[in-house]
């Protein structure tokens, strides 16, 4: 099974993507952390995208349908992925089809998680991720276990985003609405659209979820 999770910044996706990727052997392709990854390593991607992404805007079609092309050719997103961030634009989603429908793949739903837009800032100024793993963590909704300390895996640096502060936030909102929220109404006309309350607690999000993909 193919997927997409559409949502602002914020609305809870890499959360839920893990969990999917867990329970049901999907992979989870973000291309925010890709991004993040070229940003790191330095690569010539990275190297664009940079100071974009330090604003709160969004990287150019081009970039990331070049990196989603490439990762979703790998073997292991052969029993079904998961996107996490992408499409962004009426742009990017079109270049999906075609890229799936030249590589004999489907898409079998996109779920909506809807959410309001001020409690996201509270959500992803609380964000930090464990550096080890990846797992994500919330300083009021989602604290480890043991203060400084990740559940999953024992790692004890935990790390936060450059791009998590208030004011770019607000861009990345105001990003959302102006370039990605139209991708609503391309994939509700499509007959793909599947919406869910995204303000519920995590685990509510989680079972909400699961009921959409068990019905596909
Ligand atoms: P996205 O990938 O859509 O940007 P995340 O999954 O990273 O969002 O979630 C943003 C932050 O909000 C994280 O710190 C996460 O722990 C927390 N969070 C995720 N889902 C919920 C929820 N349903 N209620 C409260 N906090 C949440
Ligand atoms: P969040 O879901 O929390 O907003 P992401 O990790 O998905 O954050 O994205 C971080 C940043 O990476 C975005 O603000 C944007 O600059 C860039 N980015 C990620 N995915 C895309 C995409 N599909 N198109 C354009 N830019 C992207
Ligand atoms: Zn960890």
């Amino acid at each position: 099974m193919n997927l997409i999770l559409l949502g602002p910044p914020g609305a809870g996706k890499g959360t839920q993507a893990k969990r999917i990727e867990e329970a049901r052997g999907l992979v989870q392709l973000s291309t925010g952390d890709m991004l993040r990854a070229a940003v790191a390593a330095g690569t010539e991607v990275g190297n664009r995208a940079k100071a974009v992404m330090e604003a709160g805007e969004l990287v150019s079609d081009d970039i990331v349908i070049g990196i989603i092309s490439e990762r979703i050719d790998e073997p292991d997103c052969e029993n079904g992925f998961i996107l996490d961030g992408f499409p962004r634009t009426v742009a990017q989603a079109e270049a999906l089809d075609k890229l799936l429908a030249e590589k004999n793949k489907t898409l079998d739903v996109v779920i909506e998680m809807q959410v309001e837009d001020d409690p996201l800032v509270g959500r992803i100024t609380g964000r930090f991720t464990c550096a080890k793993c990846g797992e994500g963590y919330h300083d009021e909704f989602k604290k480890p276990a043991r203060d400084g300390i990740c559940d999953k895996c024992g790692g004890t640096q935990m790390t936060r985003r450059a791009d998590d502060n208030e004011e770019t936030v607000r861009s990345r909102l105001a990003a959302y609405h102006e370039q990605t929220a139209p991708l609503i109404d391309y994939y509700g006309k499509k007959g793909v659209l599947k919406s869910i309350d995204g303000m519920k607690a995590i685990d509510e999000v989680t079972s909400q979820i699961s009921t959409v993909l068990d019905a596909v």
